[in-house]
């Protein structure tokens, strides 16, 4: 049986981006870019005010305290927004506002909080350094420079910033379309009355949930019940439509499992099946190349819903990163400290699910919690990392030290 990282290589060798299209601003959360971010002019693009204030010439103010406040000839006031080509005099300020063009003339803006306005003037109670609050042109980017690199992904200020750059749609990578293939007779959908032996099928909401916390919302969910003919037809129907299929369950040695055998049948070559880690063991990848030599995706998942969640979160959701255009990185690890005593067999990576706290000593420790099965979610709901138990330990003791990767499902 295959390691965890050498299953996460075959996925990155097999997986490639899936190309290039436009989105609107308002539809590209969870995209990468396809392109580098050119600045088509400098920010900030005129001086302007980073306080509301007064204009001044710094001279005016050398001798300026709040014993011995100077007086400076109020000439107008400039809001964000207006323009002004306005200049002042020695002796003179102008009031303005956060965000407001600074005329060339004034060589400082001092803060309101310090200034008291009374007939027509205004008191300066303190000095002022040349460019002092005044944001100067081009001085976060020159026009023409990369503001961005392509392969980012498009966060709220990655979007914030092309829309400050006057952008109303750009250059993204494609998202995957994605088809979900539960199987399992004993699955209802919730809501319905259970009958005996019946469970609600969760794995559907979770994966779904799953995917539309990483940006992709299209995405259909099939159930196949545990015959050779709708395994079939399910599959087929699911690899016609999409890029990438994700089942659950139906991928195991039982005599009702009939995913990998269906998918061989159907054409689609297996790049691995099962993996020495636990929850997740069964899982199943494979590719297969349409007639129009797009590649398509098979991840078949265990079907308890822990494994699920798992595999999704550790093999699924880097490939699914690499299709979209970002980094085939696996998920960050940090190394923290074990909070518990663990014990396995050798021979298998384990990934217990865990909450962070703090040590005797305040270092940060992870402790599994309860309900480690992997049919149990309330431990998986509750746990913010996964813990790397690695493969060929068979304890764990309190104060080890141990790689985590936090459980974000976002990105
Ligand atoms: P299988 O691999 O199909 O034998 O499924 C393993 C376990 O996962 C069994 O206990 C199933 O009842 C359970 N299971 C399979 N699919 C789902 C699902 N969609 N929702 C909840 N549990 C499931
Ligand atoms: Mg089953």
């Amino acid at each position: 049986m295959i390691t965890f990282e050498e299953a996460l290589k075959l996925v990155d060798d097999n997986v490639s981006v899936l190309g290039k299209t436009e989105a609107c601003l308002g539809d590209m959360a969870g995209c990468y870019l396809a392109e580098n971010v050119v600045a088509p002019f400098p920010s900030p693009q005129f001086d302007n005010s980073a306080v509301d204030g007064y204009g001044v010439k710094t001279s005016d103010l050398s001798s300026a305290s709040d014993k011995t406040p100077k007086e400076l000839k109020l000439v107008t006031a400039i809001a964000a927004g207006a323009p002004s080509q306005l200049q002042i005099n020695v002796g003179e300020a102008v009031k303005i506002f956060t965000g407001a063009r600074v005329p060339s003339s004034c060589e400082a803006v001092v803060m309101r909080e310090y200034c008291r306005e009374e007939n027509g003037s205004v008191l300066i109670e303190c000095g002022a350094q040349q460019g002092e609050n005044i944001r100067r042109t081009g001085d976060e980017y020159k026009k023409g420079e990369t503001v961005l690199e392509s392969g980012i992904k498009a966060t709220p200020p990655v979007i914030a910033l092309l829309a400050s750059l006057g952008h109303v749609k750009f250059p993204v990578f494609k998202k995957p379309v994605v088809t979900l293939v539960v199987t399992g007779d004993e699955l209802v959908e919730p809501g319905q009355p259970l009958k005996d032996g019946q469970i609600y099928d969760s794995n559907a909401y979770g994966l779904t949930a799953a995917l539309s916390a990483l940006g992709i919302s299209e995405c259909k969910s099939v159930v196949a019940r545990d015959t050779r003919e709708e395994t079939r037809k399910c599959f087929e129907q699911a690899l016609s439509e999409s890029d990438v299929v994700i089942s659950s369950g139906g991928v195991s040695v039982g005599d009702h499992d009939y995913v990998k055998e269906t998918l061989e049948a159907l054409g689609v070559t297996t790049v691995f099946w099962r993996i020495a880690m636990k929850p997740g063991k069964p899982v199943y990848f494979g590719v297969i190349d349409a007639k129009d030599g797009k590649r398509k995706y098979v991840f078949g998942l265990p079907g308890n819903p822990v494994s699920v969640l798992v595999t999704f979160h550790q093999i699924v959701k880097p490939a699914l990163r690499k299709m979209a255009g970002g980094n085939f990185c696996g998920n960050s690890t940090l190394k923290v400290t074990a909070g518990a005593a663990l014990k396995k067999r050798p021979g298998r990576l384990d990934f217990v699910r865990g909450m962070l706290s703090r040590g005797e000593n305040g270092e940060p420790t992870a402790i599994p919690t309860r309900g480690q099965e992997s049919h149990m979610l309330s431990g998986l709901a509750k746990a913010q990392v996964m813990l790397h138990f690695d493969r060929d330990l068979e304890k764990l003791s309190p104060g080890d030290p141990v790689d985590v990767t936090f459980i974000s499902w976002h990105d």
